[in-house]
């Protein structure tokens, strides 16, 4: 794949950026700017080369339309005030707004064009509808830059289509995520040491099956967990279950003893009468669920327990937070994980969007671990062996474009 270096002197040149700034949002605060810190590096690069900087970027699932409580506004502040620069901000992505602000753009300033998916071309999945909107973006600028992690498994138009119009490359983001998912995926270092937690056993099917063939253990926590010990035939109350999924959950527990792949369960959970932050917490042995209680936590024995497997691995991944984190009472699992990885000799990942989130809400800088992955939905099928969209359209590029 082509790097930003590979694009030449791109002193006064017009380079668009996909970036990922999809953070959360309460109102317009945001809640964790961490996927617009990540996004940094590559614009301040390229307004530092002497570029004319075109940020485009979504936020959250407006229906393709203008829809105020989804504008990048804040997040174009944002940036500023990370970049410590002056950000443009344009009020559409492909109208006059953008055309005006773009045409305005001095060599090294930086532009943030609004929400891309107002646009219903961005998401559809008409090609031609997908490839006029692409036209549109593509004629804002002379070179596209693919930096959004988080969105490279999306066949969009500002991610895919834009990339077969314009010279294109990675942004140093997407360079590092996929340099950092190769090493898990191929010649990991070992002990390898795989942790799944959060909410479905659903979610992650596609990454279990690709991993039990990768890693020396699986620890499993969260609100999977529940399906696992009851596919081995305990009571687990009133915890997430999956009842389509048991005879899945089964398949696993045979297939990693056949694979000589160490699954690690809990022996002991975190119950409570209610999901509330202030429902009184007792601990039990993971086979002694009370009918009347659900499984919020991993418990202390097993957050011991797992936090000593991870601190032996010279390779650790971890998605999915070990209990419900967003309540103070069923935080401890998920925190002692965390604290673990950061102790790792060797390469520690974070990925997925609320393991990510959590981390920081928990209090542990990003430094503290080798990787936090900006993209959820996209590691987690690099990690299944899925072909990526973005990416791959990007393999088969030329640095002179596809006309
Ligand atoms: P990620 O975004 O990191 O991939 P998921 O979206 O799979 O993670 O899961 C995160 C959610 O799982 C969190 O909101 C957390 O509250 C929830 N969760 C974790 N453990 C439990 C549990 N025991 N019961 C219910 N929900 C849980
Ligand atoms: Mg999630």
């Amino acid at each position: 794949m082509k790097t930003v270096s590979d694009l030449g002197d791109l002193r006064g040149k017009r380079v668009l950026v996909r970036s990922d700034l999809n953070v959360p949002l309460d109102g317009s605060v945001i809640t964790d700017d961490g996927r617009v810190r990540a996004s940094v590096p590559t614009i301040k690069g390229l307004a530092e080369a002497g570029a004319r900087v075109i940020v485009v970027a979504h936020l959250g699932r407006p229906k393709g339309a203008p829809d105020p409580a989804f504008s990048l506004g804040p997040v174009a502040t944002r940036l500023g005030e990370l970049l410590d620069l002056q950000v443009f901000f344009a009020r559409d992505t492909v109208g006059n707004d953008a055309k005006t602000v773009v045409a305005g753009l001095g060599n090294g300033d930086i532009a943030v064009l609004e929400n891309v998916r107002f646009n219903a071309g961005e998401t559809s999945k008409d090609d031609a509808v997908r490839g006029e909107f692409a036209d549109q973006l593509a004629a804002l600028a002379d070179v596209f830059v693919s930096d959004g992690f988080g969105v490279v498994h999306r066949k969009q138009a500002s991610v895919y289509d834009i990339a077969t119009r314009l010279p294109a490359a990675v942004g140093s983001l997407v360079q590092t995520e996929v340099e950092v998912l190769k090493r898990l995926t191929e010649h990991p270092e070992r002990p390898y040491v795989v942790v799944l937690g959060g909410s479905k056993v659903s979610d992650k099917l596609g990454v279990i099956d690709n991993l039990l063939d990768k890693a020396d253990s699986l620890l499993i926590g969260g609100g999977m967990v529940f399906t696992f010990l009851a596919a081995q035939g305990h009571e687990v109350g009133q915890s997430l279950l999956e009842v389509d999924q048991l005879d899945v959950a089964k398949g696993y527990i045979d297939a990693a003893a056949e694979k000589g792949v160490d699954l690690i369960l809990p022996t002991d959970i975190v119950v409570a009468p209610e999901f509330k932050a202030d429902s009184p917490a007792t601990i039990v042995p993971a086979d002694q669920i009370p009918a009347d209680q659900l499984g919020l936590d991993i418990g202390p024995d097993s957050a011991a327990a797992f936090a000593d497997v991870i601190r032996g691995a010279r390779t650790v991944f971890w998605n999915g937070p070990m209990g419900v984190f967003e309540m103070e009472a069923f935080a401890a699992g998920t925190k002692a994980i965390a604290q673990a990885l950061t102790e790792v000799d060797g390469l520690s990942v974070v990925g997925g969007g609320d393991s990510a989130a959590a981390v920081r809400t928990l209090g542990f800088e990003d430094s503290a671990f080798g990787h936090i992955s900006t993209g959820g939905g996209a590691s987690l099928e690099y990690l299944e062996g899925k072909t990526l969209p973005g990416l791959a359209i990007l393999e088969n590029q030329s640095v002179e474009g596809n006309d």
